[in-house]
């Protein structure tokens, strides 16, 4: 059968009138930032004060692209006659995400909390070396971490926190006792100044 002329025209006019009425959803990036999920997987930071180069997450990283270089540091025994103590210092970190797949098998094997997923995503380059980000840069990617979310109610104190809670409860009550022993010891003086 023959199309009715000007059909064509009337089913196009029908779509644009539907799409009108319609909530966009086109994106304004960059004009407008886009609203990430919270575990976005943008770059990873590193928090190096909690790495103790045990190598786990260079090696354990299918792409290859962990750098890490380290030097062992020798402390004098805390005690005469006590042994001596070897560190690792890390010397390098670097994270090369040109090759990184964002797997995230590196933060998840880190047995130290010392890697972490940060929404940020807007690290393009026109150089590809420059993706290759050293300790500095990967320690600045730290403060874009979201905190993690809220414990469900009824949930366990994680261990850290129940430990950090417990050593803080301890040393308010030794501050406690202590000034109430110099109270004692104020008052008694002052008895002894009387008399
Ligand atoms: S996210 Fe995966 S590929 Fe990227 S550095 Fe970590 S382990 Fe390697
Ligand atoms: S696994 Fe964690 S602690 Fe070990 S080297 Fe990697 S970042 Fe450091």
């Amino acid at each position: 059968m023959a199309p009715i002329p000007g059909s064509g025209l009337a089913k196009g006019l029908a779509v644009t009138l539907r799409t009108m009425t319609k909530k966009t959803v086109t994106a304004q990036y960059p004009e407008v930032q886009p609203e990430l999920p919270p575990r976005s997987r943008g770059v990873i930071g590193l928090f190096e004060e909690n790495c103790t180069v045990c190598m786990l997450c260079a090696r354990e990283c299918p792409d290859w692209c962990i750098y890490i270089d380290s030097h062992k540091e020798t402390t004098p025994a805390a005690t005469p006659g006590g042994r001596e103590r070897s560190r690792n210092v890390l010397d390098r970190f670097a994270i090369d995400f040109s090759l990184c797949m964002y797997c995230g098998i590196c933060i998840e094997v880190c047995p130290f909390d010392a890697l972490f997923w940060s929404p940020e995503f807007e690290y393009a380059e026109t150089d590809i070396h420059e993706l290759t980000h050293e300790r500095d840069k990967l320690r600045d990617w730290m403060w874009t971490v979201p905190a993690p979310p809220a414990l469900d109610p009824g949930a366990e104190e994680p261990k850290e926190i129940a430990a950090a809670r417990k050593a803080a409860e301890k040393l308010a009550a030794q501050q406690e006792q202590q000034e109430q022993q110099l109270e004692q010891q104020q008052a008694q003086q002052q008895e002894a100044d009387q008399s």
